[in-house]
């Protein structure tokens, strides 16, 4: 009986492979058509000041409006466009397309900086550099305003290559902003050696001091990450912000930015043109 089971176990795992390697072939085959079909969307979620409550600036998160499947989270896709180099195009479509968002808050006068996510191999590729200074210069957004974020392990798979496209960007003005902080592999060492502007700690230091009564120790790791930013001359958020509770822990702590649901979800770009209180149409 045992026997039995077994085989059919092994089979069914072996056809769960085959499907799985079906779906990625298929989404692969569809990824690749995205950017012409225009199904990609940036949705933009506000960083605050948490002293002042003022939105200083957005994230833009992508979305694939997929023609069968509805709106998907780049956790569904953004590993297949890595793996099959899609990614370049998709970033590229990225970068470009904040930009343009950028300058028209920026022409109607709004002073908040934007921030776009980057893959691991968008480092790799040393002419990274002139993506971004193409979409700078095709869209006359202030490069001052637009912040890249990386996350540690982008810095330590590209040493070389990163190091290069990030300085030869931070000498445009452009901000480097450490996604996940704390979730990677980076040393101190890492975080001197590169021009970063800003550390984003992750949301899951910020989920372990939600309770009442958070934990000392929890609550002493996020208070070494805000000390570390300061003491190294950055910037640093909060990721990942539910309740008023955190917040208030996280302004005692001295953090300076806030982000997540409790300020707003990602949204599409007229609605955050609501919480700016300007018209969407400008
Ligand atoms: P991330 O850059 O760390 O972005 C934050 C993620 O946390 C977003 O998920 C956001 O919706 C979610 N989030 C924000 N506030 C809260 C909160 O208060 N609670 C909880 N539970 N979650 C919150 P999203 O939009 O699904 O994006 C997932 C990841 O996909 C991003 O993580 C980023 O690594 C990647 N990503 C997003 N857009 C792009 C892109 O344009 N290019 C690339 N390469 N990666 C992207
Ligand atoms: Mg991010
Ligand atoms: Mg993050
Ligand atoms: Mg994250």
């Amino acid at each position: 009986f045992a026997k039995k089971s077994g085989r059919n176990t092994y089979a069914f795992y072996n056809d769960a492979l085959t499907v799985e390697a079906n779906n990625k072939l298929r989404l692969a085959v569809e990824l690749r058509q995205c950017v012409q079909n225009e199904e990609l969307e940036l949705f933009y979620q506000p960083q605050v000041d948490l002293v002042t409550g003022n939105i200083i600036g957005v994230e833009a998160l992508l979305r694939w409006h997929h023609p069968e499947r509805g709106v998907l989270s780049p956790f569904h896709f953004i590993d297949v466009a890595e793996e099959r180099s899609i990614i370049h195009d998709i970033t590229q479509w990225v970068v470009e397309t904040g930009c343009r968002q950028l300058k028209q808050w920026q022409d109607a006068g709004l002073m908040v900086s934007l921030a776009v996510n980057i893959s691991p191999r968008n480092l790799a590729d040393i002419t990274f550099t002139q993506v971004v200074a193409e979409a700078l210069e095709k869209t006359g957004a202030d490069p001052r305003f637009l912040e890249l974020e990386i996350t540690e392990n982008t810095l330590i798979e590209n040493q070389a290559s990163a190091l290069k496209v990030l300085e030869q960007l931070r000498e445009k003005g452009v901000g480097i902003a450490i996604d996940d902080f704390g979730t990677g592999y980076s040393s101190m060492a890492y975080l001197k050696r590169y021009p970063i502007s800003k550390l984003k700690i992750d949301r899951h230091f910020i989920k372990d001091i939600q309770s009442e009564a958070p934990d000392e120790e929890e609550v002493a790791i996020v208070s070494a990450m805000i000390a570390m930013a300061d003491s190294l001359g950055m910037g640093v958020v909060a990721e990942g912000i539910e309740t008023t509770h955190q917040q208030a822990i996280l302004r005692e702590l001295g953090c300076t930015f806030g982000q997540g649901f409790l300020y707003s979800r990602p949204v599409p770009a007229d609605e955050i043109a609501e919480l700016f209180g300007i018209d969407e149409s400008l």
